[in-house]
């Protein structure tokens, strides 16, 4: 660094936003998250040692530490620190930083950390080109994320990473980080004669939603475009904070109740045909801040559970609002999430597709059974065993249709599958009913049985053990 680019950051440093000014350079200016980094936490311990384990992903929404941490590790480690914003580099910029990482290692025996903010931005190619290195620990990563990394980032870099999770900072949090802006004399207000309402202080917090740099631009807005007033005293009123910070719902709370109470009431809406209720649950979500790709993913479960059959282009229409949403972002990508939204809350419902777990209870609870002959693979029937003998194929018949046996004999007769009248499944409904009868008449089947439809508490107990 030359005379020139020493005094340019001398004077960006200076004239940094004060959240920028105020980041903690070590954990002790480190405020809350004592979960993760609490006396005594795997994180700080390691951190203290200089001995990160291995790659890490910082999860939790913004303006709550995640860049900060990374940049106490930077400030404390003997490995060279560099970091890559993931909205901003690409694989180029990876390779370059990878090649480096390399001979720094070869050469001086030193290890490499990069830091990827908002590494769920990159696609799944590019999460790909760092996992020989993380692997062969050229690189130890330390991720950030504000979306949930099971989801959004690559499995392979998940099982080789360590989580931590970061919360919403308390309000108490937030508060000490106001107080301390005002009281630092080197790079915040300590300098400078500030009356902040007790009623001013408390609304900013409130509205912050736990995020510091939030709070801190408010207070920083507040601050400077109000004028001293005789004595040189600049006043902050509860007027002055509620102009200078952006309305945030104060959604999450300390347990994120309401985030999970919100999404469960769009849900509810959606399922019982409201597009009027659908729509306000939208609005008050994505008013808080919510991730469109959280209510997305909602949206394809409720498609496949409540709409079903009823409506197959349900699943069509969440699938694509998905994608083009992936494609156009905020705000204009807003437009496909509303309309598969008003198409699920006004498309017919039916829930049958919960038959599945009929017949997976029903395999659960049953001992080995025997695939019947003319179902077997004939191709595969080498030794003359008589497999897929007496098969007959529906094509060659009437209709399209033969009554012949399918489920193994001990079932015959039992029906898991009742299509509603609902939509297009009445259509369904309508060619099963005459279907099935063929094949009761067929096989002389004088007594069926079809399976009653499980509780709601069934079927989440199912549900579970499915994704054991
Ligand atoms: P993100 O979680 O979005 O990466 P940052 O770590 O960049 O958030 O935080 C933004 C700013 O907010 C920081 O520059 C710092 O001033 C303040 N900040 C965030 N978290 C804390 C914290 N836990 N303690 C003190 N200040 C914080």
């Amino acid at each position: 660094m030359d005379l020139f680019e020493y005094g340019v950051q001398q004077r960006m440093g200076r004239e940094a936003p004060l959240a920028a000014r105020l980041r903690p350079r070590t954990l002790d200016e480190f405020v809350g998250q004592d979960e993760i980094v609490g006396p005594g936490r795997l994180l700080r311990r390691a951190i203290a040692a200089d001995r990160l384990f291995s790659s890490i992903l910082f999860w939790g929404p913004p303006g709550t530490g995640k860049t900060t941490l990374a940049q106490i590790i930077a400030n404390t480690t003997k490995s060279h620190f560099t970091s890559l914003n993931a909205v901003l580099a690409g694989i180029a910029d990876l390779r370059k930083v990878i090649a480096e990482a390399k001979e720094r290692r070869k050469l001086h025996q030193i290890r490499t950390i990069l830091f990827v903010d908002e590494v769920h931005r990159w696609n799944k190619a590019q999460q790909d080109a760092l996992l020989p290195h993380v692997e062969d620990g050229t690189i130890i990563l330390i991720g950030a994320t504000t979306e949930n990394p099971y989801f959004e980032v690559i499995g392979a870099l998940v099982s080789r990473s360590r989580i931590f999770q970061l919360k919403a900072l308390t309000a108490a949090d937030t508060r000490r980080i106001l107080l301390n802006a005002l009281g630092d004399t080197e790079r915040g207000y300590g300098g400078v004669e500030v009356q902040l309402d007790e009623a001013a202080l408390t609304h900013l917090v409130d509205i912050a939603g736990g995020d510091a740099r939030n709070a801190l631009n408010a207070l920083e807005l507040a601050i400077e475009t109000t004028a001293p007033d005789a004595a040189g005293a600049i006043h902050v009123t509860l007027e002055v904070a509620q102009e200078s910070i952006q309305r945030r719902a104060v959604l999450y709370d300390k347990d994120g109740d309401a985030h999970y109470d919100t999404i469960s009431a769009f849900i509810k809406s959606l399922r019982g045909s409201d597009p009027d209720a659908a729509l306000y649950w939208l609005a008050k979500m994505l008013y808080a801040g919510e991730s469109p790709r959280f209510i997305l993913r909602r949206l394809l479960i409720l498609a496949g559970e409540d709409i079903g059959l009823a409506d197959p282009l349900g699943l069509v229409v969440a699938n694509a609002a998905a994608q083009a949403f992936e494609y156009v972002g905020l705000p204009e990508g807003i437009y496909s999430l509303v309309e598969a939204t008003l198409y699920l809350a006004t498309a017919a419902k039916s829930n049958s597709a919960g038959a599945y777990f009929k017949a997976f209870q029903t395999v659960e609870a049953e001992g080995r059974v025997d695939i019947p002959q003319h179902l077997q693979d004939a191709n595969r029937d080498a030794k003359g065993l008589g497999h897929g003998q007496g098969y007959v194929y529906p094509h060659e018949q009437a209709g399209h249709h033969v009554g012949q046996q399918y489920l193994p004999t001990a079932l015959l007769g039992t029906y898991f599958y009742a299509p509603s009248a609902e939509g297009h499944e009445a259509a369904v409904q309508e060619r099963l009913a005459r279907w099935r009868a063929a094949q009761e008449k067929a096989l002389g089947l004088t007594e069926t049985t079809t399976l009653p439809e499980m509780s709601e508490a069934e079927l989440q107990a199912a549900k579970r053990r499915l994704s054991r």
